[in-house]
């Protein structure tokens, strides 16, 4: 791989690979999570108001830029890398961009190349995305009842997202169906939609709700601690843990009765700070080190700032070198205001 470095009299050199990075507690960062739009055509009551402001166009990085960012991190030791959003697949021309990071596949310098979606354009994209080298993705789904479905995501239409999932297994890839628990919506649901997933061969992965920006609704009312499913779920099914893992924060059991997987995301039951590998970057080059926490780098100044990649290197080492231990959500009577203003569609879920 080329890594551009601007010398003395203003041309480039070709530079040493640059250092991986290793966060101040020894962590290995090796995935990435980048929010590729902040626009979403579905407005989860958990995750946005329905009156969202979404940034203007001129301030998003473009595909080009995304590309490069991503590259830099690939460069520094980056083996994982999902496209997330808002929506990434309502994002003009995002197929352009898996094509040009696929070359990171070919080349082995990256593991997997991946994507969170709703699964509304998967009719439409999911070919393509196995063509560029997609194995496996995260679709959220959080009920199958179709009025439901409608309730959570205020505009979403079920039929057309499992429409997205069949052409998705047509296209063969591999399917991890995420559900946020939610008190008093689907609640009734975790055993059906374990029993689906698993017939239809996907592995199936519930989360706790995070208290992520003013979604106009009190968190009280939508959160469900996941001991409390766990503790369903084994009413029914035969649960035993097991030790798979895929270098995310879930933890996952084997369920007899399906012979399926079940993850559980318990980021408020059970903080998974201390494995934690991963970063995000916003659609406008805003790197978090934490999703649960405020500090951030800007990393597009450095992007724009030279065509040469040593500057956005070093702000990239900088932010990494304040990656800090972990979050600490609450929920409770007395955090009644969001733990962080911004949005699950800002940093990329
Ligand atoms: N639009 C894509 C999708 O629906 O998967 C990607 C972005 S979405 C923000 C990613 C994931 O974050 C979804 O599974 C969504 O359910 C989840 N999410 C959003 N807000 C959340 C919150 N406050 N707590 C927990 N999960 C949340």
């Amino acid at each position: 791989m080329n890594i551009r470095q601007q010398t003395a009299d203003g041309g480039f050199e070709l530079a040493a690979r640059p250092r991986v990075l290793i966060d101040p507690f020894a962590r290995a960062i090796t995935y990435l999570r980048v929010s590729v739009t902040d626009r979403c055509d579905f407005r989860c009551v958990y995750c946005m108001a329905e009156d969202m402001t979404f940034l203007p166009k001129a301030d998003v990085l473009t595909l080009e830029e995304l590309d490069r960012l991503c590259s830099a991190f690939i460069a520094k030791g980056v083996r994982k890398l999902r496209l997330t959003g808002g929506e990434p697949l309502v994002r003009r021309g995002i197929m352009n961009l898996f094509a040009s990071l696929s070359r990171h596949l070919q080349s082995g310098a990256l593991d997997e190349l991946t994507l969170t979606t709703n699964g509304s354009q998967l009719r439409k994209y999911a070919a393509e995305l196995a063509r560029h080298g997609v194995r496996r993705i995260n679709v959220s789904l959080d009920t199958l009842d179709p009025a439901k479905f409608r309730a959570v995501t205020r505009w979403g239409d079920l039929d057309k997202v499992l429409d997205g999932i069949r052409a998705a297994q047509e296209a063969g890839l591999a399917i991890k169906i995420n559900a946020v628990a939610l008190k008093g919506v689907n609640e009734e649901e975790f055993v059906g939609l374990t029993e689906w997933a698993h017939g239809e061969g996907m592995d199936l992965t519930f989360i706790e709700v995070m208290p992520l920006g003013d979604v106009g609704a009190g968190r009280l009312d939508q959160y469900l601690p996941l001991s409390m499913v766990r503790a369903w779920l084994a009413e029914r099914f035969t649960l035993t843990d097991i030790d798979y893992r895929t270098g995310g924060p879930a933890r996952y059991m084997r369920v007899a009765e399906t012979g399926g997987r079940l993850g559980f995301i318990t980021p408020l039951t059970h903080n998974f700070c201390e494995s934690c590998n991963r970063v995000r970057i916003t659609c406008t080059g805003t790197l978090y080190m934490c999703l649960g926490q405020d500090d951030a780098a800007d990393l597009r100044g450095p992007l724009r700032a030279s065509e040469a990649d040593d500057v956005l290197y070093a702000a990239i080492d900088a932010a990494i070198a304040r990656k800090p231990k972990g979050h600490d959500f609450v929920i409770d009577r007395r955090h009644k205001r969001p733990a962080l203003a911004r949005h699950m569609s800002v940093t990329g879920g």
